[in-house]
């Protein structure tokens, strides 16, 4: 038994405005200061987990569940993954519609299915077998989005990875060791802004936008998927958890990620021994976890 439970959560890697960084991180705050003391209390890293980042999909500050960006025909397109370090066991969805709490039918593949990844309506249709409520798609709109939707719709010469420099863009991801020692994560997002219907980034990706292996550590990204995913960060994170102290692991990994593709984002997450690491190379990153009973909470670097 460790005494003392971790936690980590993470409300994405951007340039954050000024105006928006009290909304992030009280979002942040509020995952982790719910959350936590039921860690401490016992529960697992996987419910702590799914736990965090369904505070964070519910709240429309962040790119996940509500409040999440839309694509290119204005819709709403949801992606989501949770990992347990200790069987490798995971769960995962995609281009999934009209569901606030992706994470959680992620879950429920994991321990429902035979498989790891649904997509599109075949993971709507199994989220609604597994009793989850469908929203209509307004739901999920927020008019912050549907107002930079409509700012970006027709611009020619608009790339997806634009906002990662210039917009606020907010993945959710956590990362927790529970009392056992087990670790798990979550990483949930709406994706990059204007994609193309059925584009799927990093986040739903093993080892891409997250991974957990106890031996090793459990690591969620944010950031630019389509260079996030060319190199594989959460996993490679955890690699170098092996060898490296988990700051340094973190921070080789998002300069390698810069450096060989030119990518942009950022890492959370806890090596085996426990430590808390983060990473990003854009302007912020919305974080936070609880160290010796204190919640720690930054955006800046
Ligand atoms: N990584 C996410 C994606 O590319 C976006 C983000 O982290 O903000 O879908």
């Amino acid at each position: 038994m460790h005494n003392q439970a971790r936690l980590i959560v993470h409300g994405g890697a951007w340039s954050i405005p000024d105006e928006y960084v009290d909304a992030h991180l009280n979002g942040v705050g509020k995952a982790l200061s719910e959350v936590f003391p039921k860690l401490q209390k016992g529960m697992s890293a996987m419910d702590g987990v799914e736990q965090a980042v369904n505070i964070l999909e519910a709240d429309p500050t962040f790119d996940a569940g509500r409040g999440a960006f839309l694509n290119e025909i204005g819709e709403v397109e949801l992606d989501a993954i949770i990992m347990d370090g200790q069987t490798l066991a995971f769960g995962a969805v995609a281009a999934l519609q009209n569901i606030l709490h992706p994470v959680s039918v992620a879950r429920k593949v994991m321990e429902k299915t035979e498989h790891t990844f649904l997509v599109g309506a075949g993971a709507l249709s199994f989220a609604l077998k597994m009793g989850f409520e469908e929203l209509a798609p307004q739901a999920l709109l927020t008019e912050r989005e549907l107002a930079f939707f409509d700012n970006i719709k027709n611009q020619k010469d608009f790339k997806t990875h634009h906002p990662f420099e210039f917009q606020p863009r907010d993945t959710v991801g956590a990362v927790a060791m529970d009392l056992q020692g087990n670790l798990a994560v979550a990483t949930s997002t709406g994706g990059t802004a204007r994609k193309l219907r059925g584009r799927v980034g990093d986040s739903p990706i093993a080892g891409a936008g997250a991974y957990a292996d106890n031996e090793l550590g459990a690591v969620s990204a944010t950031g630019w998927g389509e260079s996030i995913m060319k190199v594989i960060l959460s996993k490679r994170v955890c690699d170098d958890f092996l060898h490296k102290e988990a700051m340094d692991a973190a921070k080789s990994s998002i300069k390698y990620l810069e450096e060989r593709v030119k990518g942009l984002g950022g890492v959370i997450g806890i090596n085996a021994k426990g430590d808390y690491a983060y990473a990003f190379n854009t302007k912020r990153m919305a974080r936070g976890y609880v160290q010796n009973g204190e919640l720690v909470l930054a955006i800046d670097h």
